[in-house]
Order: C-alpha cells, then structure tokens, then sequence
C-alpha cells in the first residue's frame, strides 16, 4: 500500500494531477477570523504539476503540463517524463499536518477505556498503577527496534488518511536516555519517509515517579527538582544532539505552573529551540498568556483558557498581522469525545477573535488513540461548530505554520510537492462522510506513496 520514496540522486520523473473537481490551494498562507473559511478555491480545470519534490505549477492543464515539460528540460531530462495522476470527479488539497501527537510510546491503555465506562475516575485509574506512568513504564523499558515499529506503523495508518507531516512529542520517557532515545527514533522516523516527521521535546510532560518517590508528600518539592533537571541535563543533551525542533510543556494547575512552564521555554529558546505549549486542558493556567507572552509557536489543547488568554492570543496574532509570528491555538477535540466528556473547546470564541486555529490529533495512548485527521475535522465540524474550509485550513496551512514550516500547507510553485487527492467532489464532504476512507491517492514531495484504492491511478 506504501512505498518509499526514490532516495536522493535517483532520476525522477514529474507528476502533472489531473481533471480534480476541485482543487483547495489555501495560497496566501495562514488564516485567521473570517479568512479562516476561505480554502482559495482554485478555477475549474487546475492541474498541478511537480518535479524534484516541489510543485513547479498550479495552473490550467494545458499551460501546468508546458512549465513540467520545460523544466524537465531544464534539468536535462526528458519533457515527456511525467507520471499522471487522474484525479477526476476528486477533491485536491495540500497534504495534511498533524501539528499535535505523542507518536512514540510503547503499550496499550484500553483497559483504561472499560474502568472508565464503569466510572472509575482519573485518579482511579492512577491510583491502580494506569494513566501516564504505565506508559513511562513500558516506553522506558521498550527497545528502539520496537518504537521504530511502532511509529512505522501508526505513520503507515496517518499516511493512508492523508496525513504528510507528523509532529512528535517525545515526553514518555521522563529521564534523560529515555527523551534521546525517543527523539532519536523521530528522527529516524523522518529520515526514512515517506512522512515527514518533526520531533518536539516534551520532558516537562509528567514529575516522574522516582523524583515524586524522592519527595514524599511534598508534589511541590518534587515538580521543582524536577523542572531543575529538565532544565540543567535534559535541554542541553537535547540540544547539543540537535535532535528536536521545538520544545513543549504541559502547562496546567497541579502539573507545571506557567511560571514553571516559562523558566524551561525561556531555557529551550536560548538553546535554540522553537517553543510550544499544552495550555489551559482543564483549567485556566495562565498558559495561553504565557504562549502569547513568549511568542510560542502554538498553544495546544486550550479546553479552559480564561478570556485574559483568549485576548492575548487574539493580540498576539493582530500583531502579527504586521510582520510578528501569530501563536496558533492547536485544538485537539477528539480528546474530550474519546474521555466522554462534555467539554469542548471554545474555538468559536477563538476563530472570532481572530486567532488562527489549527486542529490536531494529540494522538496518545490515553486520551486520544486516533490517527486520522479527517476524523478530528468531524469532530471538529460536530463539536466545536467549524465550518469545514474552517476544518480545512486547520489541518492544512494552519497547523504547517503551527510547525513553524512555511514550505508546506499550501498549493503553490516553490512548496514541497505534498497533496491528496480525495474520492469526494467538494471539501466539504470530508468532515461529512465520517470515518471514511476518502483518500483515492497520497502524495509525499511529488511520489504517489499510499492508494485509496487500488487501480485508482
Ligand atoms: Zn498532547
């Protein structure tokens, strides 16, 4: 169902898409207020042409098969080297950006699923040896080969329903071999493809349970040792491996504080890391008034933010309507479905204060086993009330600049050839036929790399 793409050197040859009932090129970058449901639309009869892993032209058929002819000449190839890709009766769009999962772990947590049906609380679930530390536990102990597998195949499973760039967290190792090690198979995970793959480090995730056994009854002495360490052995290794592109923390009363949270970002940029947040999941924690306050990447979750927080990202983001980078609200609300709680983000409050909301998956093995993004756009149109553009640019262009990644999320020449052809004639019917297998093809850097179908092509 998946093959590699062609390694570095080997010839290539172009791709032209063709005959898409509709093509959604988001061009003119990220969205945010009423922008936020323009998904650009291109006229009827655009073609796309790639080469070399960047699209060469979004343009009518006739005039997108001329640039491909041509620069294939250019590069001494010849002009009739070129793959088609019949995208008739389909809908294009960029391929999608899970800006938001805990990919590499080890185990299973359906347990948990079963004691919560019977109303077993969260601290039950703790109290019993579940929740995040039976993760930690099984992560710590599980080999590279085992993670490598394990994110091959939950990649595998993200790649089928569009998904072309993942993030991935690390943060369930809590010591310092651990988050390496977990990083290190991200990476590896990147170099192989065909999805990209952009590591974050995460160490500020959970106190582990040492450091809590280390100070007994005393959750405030442990979390500051803690926090110490993440700072002073576990950044610099980072860091100095140059392994992870952004630095996250979970930022929320009675896990870290927001002025925690700060003292480890501030850390992180001065290593040079991009930074990143869980804020406000349950409770308002100062969190998204720290993301704005440091110029985060993103703020994560935001089940709870207090309107001081809504309005600094909606500042945040004015501000950056002049030049300054906007803080992106990555929503994740397959996390409150899969809980069965009733909460739900507010993101109509945020989309109409003018913060660019993106939605991710927070794929975890506790509150959210869930790798299809089209899904989360369901839920996303169901529970929060996006429009489906809204869902649309939120997995598209937004969440690519949640990453911190301007060369991909749109359809424009000179962007990495990334884009997927779905079997619906409008997108506004991805959302709609919920839990489908709508992705007829799958394109990485300009390489068909996963069938819907088979023969589709
Ligand atoms: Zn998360």
């Amino acid at each position: 169902m998946t093959r590699p793409v062609p390694g570095a050197g080997e010839p290539t040859r172009g791709l032209l898409v063709v005959g898409a009932a509709e093509v959604a090129t988001m061009s003119g970058g990220p969205r945010r207020g009423t922008a936020q449901a323009d998904p650009a639309i291109a006229p009827p009869g655009t073609a796309i042409a790639c080469l070399d892993g960047r699209i060469v032209a979004v343009a009518p058929e006739a005039e997108a098969a001329e640039a491909l002819a041509a620069a294939l000449e250019a590069g001494g190839r010849h002009p009739h080297a070129v793959d088609v890709l019949d995208a008739s009766g389909a809908t294009v769009t960029p391929g999608l950006v899970d800006a938001h999962t805990h990919l590499l772990f080890a185990g299973s947590r359906e347990d948990e699923v079963a004691m919560r049906a019977r109303g077993a609380t969260y601290l039950e679930i703790l109290a019993g040896g579940g929740g995040i530390l039976s993760t930690v536990r099984a992560t710590r102990a599980a080999s590279e080969q085992v993670l490598l597998a394990h994110g091959r195949r939950w990649i595998g499973q993200m790649l089928r329903t569009g998904t072309t760039t993942v993030e991935a967290k690390s943060g369930y190792g809590l010591d310092t071999a651990t988050e390496l090690r977990l990083l290190a198979v991200a990476g590896r995970l990147a170099a192989e493809g065909p999805a990209d793959v952009v590591p974050t480090f995460l160490g500020a995730h959970a106190v582990p349970p040492e450091v809590r056994a280390a100070h007994p009854g005393d959750v405030t002495a442990a979390t500051e040792a803690y926090v110490a360490t993440v700072i002073a052995e576990q950044l610099p290794a980072v860091a100095a491996q140059g392994i992870a592109r952004s630095c996250d923390v979970f930022c929320e009363a009675g896990v870290f504080s927001a002025d925690q949270a700060r003292r480890i970002l501030l850390a992180a940029r001065a290593l040079g890391l991009d930074i990143r947040l869980h804020a406000d999941e349950l409770a308002p924690s100062g969190g998204a008034e720290l993301a704005a306050e440091l110029g985060a990447l993103s703020a994560d979750h935001l089940g709870a933010p207090s309107p001081a927080g809504i309005a600094a990202l909606a500042s945040a983001a004015a501000d950056a309507a002049e030049g300054a980078r906007p803080v992106v609200a990555v929503l994740l609300p397959t996390v409150p479905w899969f809980l069965g709680l009733d909460a739900h983000e507010p993101a109509r409050e945020l989309i109409d204060a003018g913060v660019p909301v993106a939605l991710a998956t927070d794929f975890n093995p506790g509150t959210s086993p869930v790798t299809s993004l089209p899904l989360v756009m369901t839920s996303a149109v169901l529970t929060l009330r996006l429009d489906p553009a809204e869902a649309l640019v939120a997995t598209t262009v937004n969440a690519a600049t949640a990453l911190g990644l301007a060369d991909r999320g749109v359809l424009a020449p000179g962007l990495r050839a990334d884009l997927v052809a779905w079997d619906v004639p409008t997108h506004a019917q991805i959302p709609y036929w919920a839990g489908a297998d709508l992705a007829r093809a799958v394109v990485v850097r300009g390489h068909v790399v996963a069938h819907g179908r088979p023969g589709a092509s």
